[in-house]
């Protein structure tokens, strides 16, 4: 028998399969399932099913929910935005990639203290591409100088791409525009290779937009519409 989790995974991969083959058959799209409204017990199932990387958005959860998880080789992605007294707790949880850096000042901040502790941390420059004020990120007219500053004077930060979340809108044009804006940032940064957009509602226009790391929650969770 095929148990929910299997069969959401499977219906995920049909509908990205779809959008990354109208880009390119070599254009491969990774998947973090955003657990941040999941219990222990969801995200193991899901683990089970198959899914070995996980995305939360606040510090504590992502720390209980590894701790209660050790056992199993999870990949756990930080997602949210991070407030400067919580920086020493997100390196001490080590993610394999912190989404959502979202200054120059809290790249500053980040970089001082991994120094301290002797570490580095890949990371993804947030750009406010929907240009609204609910969101955290730069602006994109910034993004590129700031994302040269970082990876000039911040050694320790592994600069690896960018993120953004999709404009908040049922018009999919502005939706797209928000995606696009963000695709030719990362089409002028050389070292880039992830490009973070696109969730439960968005990811397929994502794709199309050129993304290749969906965050995806209520899909894979059951949570609202599927
Ligand atoms: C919650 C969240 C998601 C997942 O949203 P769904 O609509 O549940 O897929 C993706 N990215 C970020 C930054 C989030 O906070």
């Amino acid at each position: 028998m095929i148990d929910r989790y299997t069969a959401n995974l499977d219906k995920l991969f049909i509908a990205i399969e779809k959008a990354r083959l109208n880009i390119s058959e070599h254009h491969i799209v990774d998947i973090v399932a955003v657990s941040k409204y999941s219990t222990t017990d969801e995200i193991e199932a899901l683990y089970n099913a198959g899914q070995h990387s996980f995305g939360e958005n606040k510090i504590q959860d992502m720390k209980s929910k590894s701790v209660s998880l050790e056992h199993l080789p999870i990949r756990w992605h930080y997602i949210g935005s991070l407030q400067k007294n919580k920086i020493n707790n997100l390196i001490d949880l080590d993610p394999v990639l912190f989404h959502s850096l979202d200054s120059l000042e809290l790249a500053y901040e980040l970089d001082k203290k991994l120094k301290q502790k002797t570490k580095s941390m890949r990371c993804l420059l947030q750009v406010n591409s929907s240009f609204e004020s609910s969101k955290s990120g730069v602006v994109p007219d910034e993004a590129i100088a700031i994302y040269q500053d970082i990876e000039k004077n911040c050694p320790n930060i592994i600069l690896v791409g960018l993120m953004c979340i999709g404009a908040n809108s049922t018009n999919t044009d502005e939706v797209a525009r928000s995606f696009k804006t963000t695709k030719d940032i990362y089409d002028k940064l050389e070292s880039a290779t992830v490009l973070s957009m696109g969730m439960s509602d968005d990811f397929e226009l994502a794709i199309k937009h050129g993304s290749n790391l969906i965050r995806v929650g209520s899909r894979l969770f059951d949570r609202g519409e599927v």
